[in-house]
Parts: C-alpha cells; sequence; structure tokens
C-alpha cells in the first residue's frame, strides 16, 4: 500500500493512495498525531477506518515523514561505480580508505532539511557553487532494535520512500564530516509518499534520475554494495533503531561531480527521480 502525507483544507492529513494512481482515501487520525510524524503514526497502530476521497490533485504533499524524529541516517559510496567516480572527484574525503569501503561508511542530515515533493532545492550561492543530487532508496524503520541480525533485519522495516540526498560537493570536502555538505536548508527531498514494505523487491528494484529531462543516474538496488539488511545491521550495532528513523541506502553512479567537467545544479534546473513501485519525487532548482 503506498500512504500519502498531505495538507488539505487548510489542515494535514494522512492517505492511502488508491490503486488509480489518482484518488486518496484519508484516513481517520487527528492532524496532531500526522503532522511531524506524517506516515510513520501508522506504525504500530491498526490501520484507521477512511473518512473519503480527494483527489490527489486537490492536495498539497507534505514529505512522508515531515519531521524525521531524528537525524537521517545515510550510506556513503554504495554502489561499485558511484564509488570510484567520487573517490576520483577530489571532494572524497575518505579516499584515503579506498574507493570501495569495507563498511558502510554512515554520516546523517538534520530533520529539519527535509522538503516533499515539488518544493524547491534552494541555492544559496554564497555558500557553495558546487550542488549536487543523488538519487536513493530510503528505508523507513518500523520496528525497535539494537544489534539487528542481518538475517532479522527487514523485519524492522516497515516501508519506504525516495530521497534526494542533495549536497554541497565543496563542503563535504572542505570539512571532513559530511555534515553540513549534506544538510544545508532544503537538501532532502522525500516523497512523493511512502510504499509498505511488501510493495518493494529489494533484489531488483530500479534506481533513475534525469535531470531537465536527461536521463544521469541508471542503476538497481541490486547493486548495492551493502544490501539494506547489511545496512541495518551495521547501524543498529549498539545503536537503537526506533520506528520512524529514516535510513538513505546511497546513490548510484552519475551524480554530478562524475563528470569532467562536473554538472551542478543551477537555478532552474529540475530533479526527477523514479522508483518503480514507489513513484516519482521531482523537485525544481532555485536561488535562496
Ligand atoms: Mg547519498
Amino acid at each position: 500500500m503506498k500512504f500519502v502525507a498531505f495538507d488539505w483544507q487548510d489542515d494535514c492529513h494522512l492517505g492511502r493512495l488508491d490503486a488509480d494512481g489518482e484518488t486518496i482515501h484519508r484516513l481517520d487520525l487527528p492532524s496532531e498525531a500526522t503532522r511531524e510524524a506524517g506516515v510513520t503514526a501508522l506504525i504500530g497502530i491498526e490501520l484507521p477506518g477512511e473518512t473519503g476521497p480527494v483527489p490527489l490533485s486537490a492536495v498539497s504533499l507534505r514529505a512522508p515523514v515531515p519531521r524525521p524524529r531524528r537525524n537521517i541516517f545515510c550510506v556513503g559510496k554504495n554502489y561499485h561505480e558511484h564509488a570510484l567516480e567520487f573517490a576520483n572527484s577530489g571532494f572524497d574525503s575518505s579516499a584515503a580508505k579506498g574507493a570501495v569501503p569495507e563498511a558502510p561508511i554512515v554520516f546523517s542530515k538534520v530533520p529539519e532539511c527535509v522538503v516533499p515533493q515539488g518544493a524547491a532545492i534552494r541555492i544559496d550561492a554564497g555558500v557553495s557553487a558546487s550542488i549536487d543530487y543523488e538519487a536513493e532508496l530510503a528505508v523507513i524503520i518500523g520496528k525497535e532494535g539494537r544489534n539487528i541480525s542481518a538475517g532479522d533485519a527487514l523485519s524492522h522495516v516497515w516501508g519506504y520512500t525516495i530521497v534526494n540526498d542533495v549536497t554541497a560537493r565543496d563542503l563535504q570536502g572542505r570539512h571532513s564530516q559530511w555534515l553540513i555538505g549534506k544538510s544545508q536548508d532544503t537538501f532532502c527531498p522525500m516523497g512523493p509518499w511512502a510504499v509498505t514494505a511488501d510493495e518493494i523487491d529489494l533484489s531488483d528494484t530500479a534506481v533513475r534520475c534525469w535531470v531537465n529531462g536527461a536521463l544521469r543516474q541508471d542503476s538497481n538496488t541490486k547493486l548495492l554494495i551493502f544490501d539494506v539488511p547489511t545496512i541495518i545491521a551495521a547501524i543498529s550495532n549498539g545503536v537503537t533503531l526506533m520506528p520512524g528513523d529514516v535510513i538513505a541506502t546511497g546513490t548510484p553512479a552519475g551524480v554530478g561531480i562524475g563528470f569532467d567537467p562536473p554538472r551542478y545544479l543551477v537555478p532552474g534546473d529540475s530533479v526527477r527521480i523514479e522508483i518503480p513501485g514507489i513513484g516519482v519525487l521531482e523537485n525544481p532548482v532555485e536561488s535562496v
């Protein structure tokens, strides 16, 4: 099932997207429960009743987890070809350890940089001149756990969404730790909605990204260096994962830094990410 967080008639709501892809069936939940939690308000409760249909075209989408309860966990260099293009870029402060990591590289983005489908990625020319896109499958955790084994990891997954792990490459390189370059305001487009875990075949799901209609990234989750169970096992190794935590699983080759010369985002661009089984996340690029 696909679940949508949205604003409609001056309030926020959750709904189930109909199989027609055009109708949202509103769920009977108080707006206070959904305002920050988004779809994670559904975790651990019986599915609420439906209170009436609304056309998708009539609502303003919110990110499926509009304000994650804590930083978004992200995995770096998790596709072979991307690990190579990034190591060769000159911005990789982890390159000394080799292009392909021996264990997952885990960093984070602050929750406040999440924006929904259609919202602008805002470029501040006074801060960075090398803004890049990263199309990624993101995991939404549904069950608390610590020291989760890879074999048990998928039972902790509630569902999936799409994240654009927007990055200021110069800041990523300058500060060694990636937090600042990854957490600029508006740098985490998420959506357009979330799907339950049964909707995604992790062994064969395409991840594609277009900039202004030109295909830049074209890969598949079967090519992940560290698969989703391995990522969950690694992060939960001493760190308790909580319901509502979001994990971005890494981006394939074809980011702007991989081109010579690099093809960074500029105002007027549009970034479109598609993951079959979820949908399309598209965001324009604008100046601050
Ligand atoms: Mg990334």
